[in-house]
């Protein structure tokens, strides 16, 4: 799943945006290359979500460009190639529909609202095998844990053969015990080339799973390989001084 394409998958250059008229992030500059698994942290309120929405193209950039596969990310509508997972998965609560079902919407970009051909369900049924779930193929979302949910929604993307994973706070809610599978999850895709972009507000996953940490607050305080980023003081410039990692904090 590799992208013979050279541009980054994501481009943002001199980004700003604010809600209002004082900017909320301010001349953001970052690429993502194929392959990568980056990691984007800040406090509360740093600006973490809106950075998200911009790489998507739900928000358009003040000052900056903001491109998704090489295209201005507000035109972009390659929906196959890019999997979306949110915090709680929260709109999927309320849906009285199973696994299988929300996995098969990850096809929809494939076929449209046309049927599903049998290569199409063996897609799902091993994007569902894929994230452990097939014991609970047929349960409806509303009965699945947290953390269950939230690989039924890594699934829908898989079936969708998405090369690009954006996952917002994923484990937020999530019983702890699943936390550690869910990041072996991400890792074993990672592992076959998918391109993993992960907000988080736990510095314990982060640092041990991604690979490139940005450290955002309002503006990049640091954006390069995780060891530097443990080894250096970027946490505490951009959190406050009172900021630590603790070991094995997950
Ligand atoms: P984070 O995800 O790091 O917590 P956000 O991107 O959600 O940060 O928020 C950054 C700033 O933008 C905060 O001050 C927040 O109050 C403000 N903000 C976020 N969303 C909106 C919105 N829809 N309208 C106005 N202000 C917003």
């Amino acid at each position: 799943m590799t992208d013979s394409n050279t541009d980054p998958v994501i481009a943002l250059d001199g980004v700003s945006f604010g809600y209002t008229v004082t900017p909320v992030v301010e001349e953001i500059d970052l690429h993502i290359d194929a392959g990568e698994y980056v990691a984007v942290v800040g406090p509360n309120g740093s600006g973490k979500s809106t950075l998200m929405r911009l790489v998507l193209g739900l928000l358009r950039p003040d000052d900056g460009t903001a491109r998704l596969f090489g295209e201005p990310a507000v035109d972009f509508d390659d929906g196959d190639r890019l999997g979306y997972v949110a915090q709680h998965a929260s709109a999927a609560k309320s849906m009285p529909i199973t696994v299988r079902e929300v996995v098969k919407m990850g096809r929809f970009p494939h076929v449209g609202f046309g049927r599903l051909s049998e290569s199409d369900w063996k897609v799902v049924d091993n994007a569902i095998e894929t994230v452990g779930m097939t014991a609970f193929r047929d349960r409806r979302v509303t009965q699945l844990s947290g953390g269950q949910r939230q690989r039924a929604f890594i699934a829908r993307a898989l079936a969708s053969e998405a090369d690009l994973l954006v996952l917002d706070e994923p484990t937020v809610g999530v019983d702890v015990e699943s936390v550690a599978d869910f990041y072996e999850l991400l890792d074993s895709l990672h592992a076959e080339g998918i391109t993993i972009l992960l907000i988080e507000h736990d510095l314990g996953a982060v640092t041990e799973h991604a690979e490139r940490v940005v450290c955002l607050n309002r503006e990049i305080y640091f954006d390069g390989p995780t060891d530097e980023f443990v080894a250096g003081d970027a946490l505490g410039r951009a959190f406050g001084t009172a900021a630590t990692l603790v070991e094995g904090d997950e």
